[in-house]
């Protein structure tokens, strides 16, 4: 599964399940909003997961589960567990790391001399040939177990594990046959460090590795893929928000509606953003929760501002995010969005508005959530990165 398919699965309501395995990281960077550390202890429990995973059918499932943290590969077991599981009732998987793996130098993340896992030949070792480290076997399996692999780069990324060891294990996994791509964040279309990385992913891969171009924003890995759309100057313009679409697995089993970082911490869940808890509901009931709400059909078909301007208390203050938190307690909202949104005109406007959020593909996705400038590389062989006279960073 390449990068722009799943990017334009993204606008579909429940097309997709964010699970955030661990907020675990051994990496330690300046700007992660998740707050990881490797003594970061909360994560989901293991055998929810994997029963919440189990409870997909073929007739009723997502069609995209994406694993993210903290750092899934913390848990290289669980994380191929979850997609076989998600496999078999036919769901695909991808995953977003940060790398740690991929480190070259002196000590390990968890303190162990690097190469303990050398010498053992190649079948399983992750080791191609191409030099560098290899990737230990059970991290290994687990991402020869998803349908897509990205990686995660960007300058705080590159203090902790350098440029050229993410590339050489890209290399080695793009030599197991798994689509990859690397997720990049920068300060937007005129950071210099984009240009520059940009250009690097091009020649070392030759354009045959896309790229998601996002800018860096207060939100942590499991809404890295895209952030919210930002808010207009006139609240009763409709600014709809997709990031509404995807349910996500939170690090204490909950389940929201929401990947903004700061909504999925936030306890308790604002009232229409909870989906429920993977310890009591299965899928089938999440994503009716998240089908049938007239509320989140109206976040995701006109956004949290107008439903507020036009329907709530007024006007939203703070951010287009806080407005959206607020309305868990707004009943004006929640009814006038019964009104317009409920029964079977709520779910064509709720499937109109995401065919219009897809319309453009991946790219249009991009341009809406992510870095305009760079959108093109979310396909492979789009058009390079836009010229800039920065210097080369590196
Ligand atoms: S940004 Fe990602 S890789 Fe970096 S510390 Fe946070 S979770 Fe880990
Ligand atoms: S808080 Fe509301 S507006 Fe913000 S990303 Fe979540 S659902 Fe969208």
């Amino acid at each position: 599964m390449e990068l722009a398919e799943l990017v334009s699965r993204r606008p579909y309501p429940a097309a997709g399940l964010l699970l955030g395995l661990t907020r675990r990281c051994p990496l330690r960077c300046a700007h992660c909003s998740t707050g990881s550390d490797l003594f970061a202890r909360e994560e989901p429990d293991a055998g929810q997961l994997e029963r919440f995973v189990g409870s997909f059918n073929e007739e009723n499932r997502p069609d995209v589960v994406m694993l993210t943290g903290g750092e899934p590969l913390l848990l290289p077991a669980l994380a191929e567990r979850l997609s076989v599981l998600a496999h078999r009732a036919g769901s695909r998987t991808a995953l977003l790391s940060g790398m740690f793996f991929a480190r070259s130098g002196n000590t390990r993340p968890d303190g162990n001399r690097p190469g303990s896992h050398r010498g053992r030949g190649d079948g399983g070792t992750g080791r191609t040939g191409r030099g560098g480290k290899a990737i230990p076997p059970a991290i290994l399996r687990a991402i020869r177990s998803v349908d897509h692999f990205s990686a995660s780069l960007d300058v705080h990324h590159e203090r902790e594990v350098p440029r050229a060891d993410v590339f050489r294990a890209l290399h080695r996994i793009r030599d197991e046959g798994v689509a990859v791509s690397f997720h990049l964040t920068g300060t937007g279309a005129s950071d210099p460090y984009l240009a520059d990385i940009t250009r690097a992913v091009e020649k070392e891969f030759g354009g045959r590795v896309p790229c998601l171009v996002n800018e860096v924003r207060p939100f942590g890995r499991a809404a890295s893929w895209a952030r919210p759309a930002r808010i207009g100057p006139d609240p009763a313009v409709a600014s709809p928000c997709s990031m509404a679409a995807w349910p996500v697995v939170a690090f204490d089993g909950r389940v929201l509606a929401c990947c903004n970082q700061d909504t999925v911490d936030q306890r308790p869940v604002p009232a229409h953003l909870d989906l429920g808890h993977i310890g009591v509901d299965d899928w089938a009931t999440v994503r009716h929760r998240a089908l049938e709400s007239p509320v989140l059909r109206m976040l995701r078909a006109v956004g949290p501002a107008h439903l507020a301007a036009r329907y709530g208390s007024g006007p939203p203050a703070g951010s287009y995010c806080d407005g959206c938190r607020a309305l868990g307690g707004d009943e004006a909202a929640a009814a006038g969005a019964l009104a317009v949104a409920g029964g079977a005109a709520g779910a064509l406007l709720d499937l109109t508005a995401a065919v219009r959020g897809a319309r453009e593909g991946a790219q249009g996705v991009v341009r809406r959530h992510g870095c305009a400038e760079y959108a093109p590389l979310v396909v492979a062989g789009g058009a390079p990165a836009p010229e800039t006279d920065a210097p080369d960073v590196r």
